[in-house]
């Protein structure tokens, strides 16, 4: 299970191998010795139960980290990022409907019982039960050390999936984290402010506002609904000229959006959609996304100031370098129903777990969800735990689906619980406050429960802030 993503941080391993002052050696906590190939020394709490690693500090991994034994697990988290980010609400960040701080919650900060190390793991081997971690610091970006671990969760969750489209790397903006949305935010502030400069053509006052989503899923309709909030209630007020010249586009290569909701839901929203003046273009393939257009096999070359893709998941480059049963068609990595990882041979590592959107049950697929993976931590946390009674037989782990639910702007929100219920389907401001009230009690720390409805009421009272940070 071992290669790397970064072939310039092997070299480094390498020196750091010729420097053997550098090498610093850990107790762990059954006694074993591991070299770390830094200067760091890793922390030992001394906790009976031995050590859980945990990779990732998203839905999956910063769950599990809370329901944790922290008593008698000693519970390390490697992440590349220190903070969880509440995915539901990271759409209304990128028009400031809400801050950025709102929905992140530091890992550490949770609790003092843990460790925590800012890494992207590089390679895992199971034989002599350790990691190898990859600093994401500024000042040591690159720089490798081991850790070992008892137990072993990954939970890196996935990439986005640009399918191969020519240019959508170089010139999309993905909406996965903190920093995507504030790449939009200030993009779209970017296109107003040049669509304001004097001696700026009609023609490329329109193809500056045109703002172009492909992806007609649950994430590209909130992001759409959210901006087109931004620009009738915020941008009308500021730029009156420039309405007139601004377009939304949403493309989508599927008949219809929101293809995972209810037919007469994701009919509702089109036309809630139409109404506003989003135009909805479906049964388009993109061909290429540049700096200032769009290529479509359908409509050619057309301009846009910025291009928001979101069109699902593909596999992390770590799950890409592990040598483990893995699902063909989307390379996740496939666990028996135990959430345990099998060789490839489908025997399964009674000690390395993975959970999450990178990850799916054998012959089980479920969607990559938030509710997913938070309902696989639940579950194995309480196996984790239960391990330290020794009590009981495990069960496998079963997904109970509560629905899906979906922001369409202006104070509307499709629900789709029909899985719980059948007609529990309902679309409108109804709806939209369920989708509110539902988000905000999944939040996690006292100090968002307070923030979120405050910001959610300045942006009603004040409008949203347009400063281009
Ligand atoms: C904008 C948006 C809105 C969404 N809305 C919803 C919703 O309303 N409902 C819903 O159910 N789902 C929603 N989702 C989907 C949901 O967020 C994901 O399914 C969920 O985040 C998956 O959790 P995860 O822990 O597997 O991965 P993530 O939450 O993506 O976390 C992965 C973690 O792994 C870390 N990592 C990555 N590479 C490495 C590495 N090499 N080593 C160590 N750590 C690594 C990352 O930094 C991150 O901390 C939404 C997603 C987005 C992007």
């Amino acid at each position: 299970m071992s290669l790397s993503r970064y072939p310039s941080t092997w070299k480094s391993l390498q020196q750091v191998k010729q420097a053997p002052f550098l090498f610093a050696t850990r107790w762990g906590p059954q006694q074993r010795f591991v070299s770390v190939l830094s200067k760091t020394k890793t922390r030992t709490l001394g906790k009976t139960q031995g050590r859980v690693v945990i990779l990732g500090s998203g839905w999956g991994g910063y769950q599990l980290l809370r329901k944790m034994n922290k008593k008698d697990y000693e519970v390390t988290v490697v992440s590349p990022r220190n903070y969880f980010v509440f995915t539901p609400l990271l759409a209304g960040t990128t028009v400031g409907t809400l801050e950025y701080r709102c929905i992140t919650e530091p890992v550490r900060q949770y609790s003092k019982d843990i460790d925590y190390h800012q890494a992207y793991v590089e390679s895992i081997d199971p034989e002599k039960q350790t990691i190898r971690c990859s600093s994401n610091l500024d000042d040591n970006r690159g720089q490798l050390f081991d850790l070992d671990y008892d137990k072993l969760v990954i939970c890196v969750g996935a990439y986005s999936n640009t399918f191969g489209t020519k240019g959508v790397k170089e010139h999309g903006i993905f909406l996965k984290d903190i920093s995507d949305a504030k790449k939009i935010r200030n993009r779209v502030l970017e296109c107003f402010e040049y669509a304001a400069q004097p001696g700026v053509s009609p023609k490329e006052k329109a193809a500056k506002l045109h703002f172009a989503i492909v992806g007609g899923g649950p994430t590209g309709i909130e992001f759409s609904a959210e901006l087109c909030d931004f620009i009738s209630e915020d941008m009308s007020r500021l730029y009156p000229e420039l309405v007139k010249d601004t377009r939304i586009s949403v493309y989508d290569v599927a008949e219809h959006i929101l293809c995972s909701f209810d037919a007469k839901l994701s009919e509702y929203a089109t036309k809630k959609f139409t109404r506003r003046g989003i135009q909805i273009k479906t049964g388009i393939h993109v061909t290429e996304v540049g700096h200032d257009f769009l290529d479509s096999k359908e409509e050619g070359k057309v301009p846009c100031g910025m291009v928001v893709w979101n069109t699902g998941i593909t596999a992390n480059p770590l799950v890409e370098t592990l040598d483990v049963a893995k699902d063909e068609r989307s390379h996740r990595i496939l666990t028996n129903d135990y959430l345990q990882v099998m060789d490839k041979s489908n025997n399964p590592y009674p000690n390395v777990y993975a959970l999450g959107d990178c990850s799916t049950i054998q012959d089980n697929a479920l969607p990559a969800t938030a509710q997913v993976a938070n309902q696989k931590a639940l579950y194995l946390s309480k196996v984790l735990n239960d391990q330290i009674k020794g009590s009981g037989v495990v069960k496998p782990f079963s997904f109970r689906n509560l629905g899906a639910m979906a922001y369409i702007g202006k104070w509307q929100a499709v629900v789709d619980m029909s899985p719980v219920h059948k007609k529990a389907k309902e679309g409108g401001s109804l709806a939209w406050f369920f989708w509110r009230s539902s988000y905000l009690s999944m939040t996690v720390s006292f100090r968002n429960k307070m923030l979120i409805p405050m910001y959610w009421f300045l942006t009603y009272w004040t409008g949203r802030d347009v400063s281009k940070l």
